[in-house]
């Protein structure tokens, strides 16, 4: 019997793969089992600096994602000695990931894509997991399809209970039982699940604090979240609000620029006192590969290092030069927060875990995104699946 803590990225595919393969699985998530259209009731923001974000619920932060899936970290991985090819392969199958129709690009992401073109930008649509067919282009990704149009976690929760996993819902693990170096279970809520194999993927702003309590080596302070904000300006009546949110991708050496849209950007025209209504805005991210500085100790800190905020200007003054050529208006330029919601590195391989993903206690594997060799600065979730995966194959080996 296998114990997985967390059921989001990693946790769902561990999940998946260890019943797919015969093996009795027990899922135990923290968060309440939902409906995707509601996941936006289920965000649970860290305000450490730079605003973490991420869900607390069955399929973890998956149900809000934007629904782009990008190979990373290829090359850090295989200088870690894992090779993904295969995993990666499957998992795009499987996500059935693909760029989408041209009839899903709407005016303002068409806009902003052929405004790059012009500015000498090479500009690539983003590949997605999104079922152009299901998809009615509502521009609600990140709060939750109510079509179910785009994969999440949740997709995989739901083949491993079919396959026989026993999913707990509403069940904080707070402890990891170890004995003579040996794991023997979980505890939540004064009850102890026993197992000597436990899997946890309770996400890079809880998995670090699960090992330390356990006694294994974390470094506090190796936290990145793909630090981001968006740039955005008024062009009168573009409806881009609605149009599928990250439908485009501009690769930078350390960042990426794709179209975006964010309510912060209404609140900060309105704080100006520039009138603007949600579907007059367009909006293009920034989204750096940050330096794994922050901190998951007692408290979660995360900051801006002169490096990061280097890359933020430099990159928010070419998405202004293709919003200024995309029709927006430059004295309407605004900006939101700095946020991350890409948490990752707090458990790395070669510090907290070897290159099976397996910790120093017997048993004991951590697949999620604390695993992460570095910051991406681009979409995380396909890699950590295929992680999920490879470390399926080495547990049942
Ligand atoms: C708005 C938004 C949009 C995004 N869009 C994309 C995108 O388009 N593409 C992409 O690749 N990435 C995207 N991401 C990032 C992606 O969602 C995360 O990187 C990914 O989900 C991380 O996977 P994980 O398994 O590490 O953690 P999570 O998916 O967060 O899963 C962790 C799970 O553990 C549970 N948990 C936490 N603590 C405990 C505990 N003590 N006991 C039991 N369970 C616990 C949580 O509730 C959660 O279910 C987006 C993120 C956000 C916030």
């Amino acid at each position: 019997m296998v114990i997985v803590v967390g059921s989001g990225a990693g946790g769902a595919t561990i999940a998946k793969e260890l019943s797919d393969r015969g093996m009795e699985v027990t899922l135990i998530e923290k968060g309440p089992k939902i409906d995707c259209k509601d996941a936006f009731k289920h965000y649970s923001n860290v305000s450490s600096g730079v605003e973490i974000l991420r869900t607390i619920c069955l399929g973890g932060t998956t149900v809000v994602s934007a629904g782009s899936g990008m190979r990373c970290l290829e090359k850090e991985l295989k200088q870690a000695g894992i090779d993904l090819s295969e995993e990666f392969a499957e998992a795009e199958r499987e996500l059935r990931i693909m760029t989408l129709p041209e009839s899903h690009f709407g005016e303002g992401t068409k806009r902003i894509m052929s405004a790059a073109d012009k500015l000498g930008f090479k500009v690539e649509p983003m590949p997605k997991f999104i079922d152009s067919e299901k998809c009615k282009m509502d521009g609600r990704c990140t709060l939750g399809c109510p079509e179910d149009a785009k994969w999440s976690a949740l997709n995989f929760v739901q083949d491993a209970e079919r396959k026989g996993a026993r999913i707990v819902t509403g069940m904080p693990v707070d402890e990891i039982v170890v004995k003579s170096g040996e794991v023997k279970g979980v505890k939540s809520k004064g009850k102890v699940f026993s197992s000597d194999l436990v899997v946890l993927s309770a996400g890079a702003l809880e998995t670090p604090r699960l090992l330390k309590k356990a006694g294994i080596h974390v470094t506090n302070q190796n936290l990145f979240v793909d630090t981001f904000i968006t740039v955005g300006g008024i062009a009168k009546g573009i409806k881009f609000d609605t149009d599928i949110t990250m439908n485009a991708l501009i690769r930078f050496e350390d960042f990426i620029l794709c179209p975006h849209f964010s309510k912060h950007l209404a609140e900060r025209m309105a704080e100006r006192g520039l009138k603007a209504s949600q579907e007059d805005i367009l909006g293009i991210m920034v989204k750096i590969k940050d330096e794994a500085v922050g901190e998951v100790d007692a408290e979660i800190r995360k900051g801006v290092t002169n490096r990061d905020a280097t890359i933020i200007s430099e990159g928010a003054s070419i998405a202004g030069s293709i919003l200024e050529e995309a029709g927006a208006k430059p004295f309407t330029f605004v900006s939101t927060p700095l946020r991350g919601a890409h948490p990752g590195g707090t458990a790395k391989i070669g510090v907290s875990v070897d290159k099976n993903l397996a910790t120093e206690v017997s048993g004991l594997y951590v697949a999620d995104a604390s695993v992460l060799p570095a910051a991406p600065g681009a979409p995380p979730i396909l890699t950590i699946v295929a992680l999920a995966k490879y470390v399926s194959r080495i547990i049942v080996m």
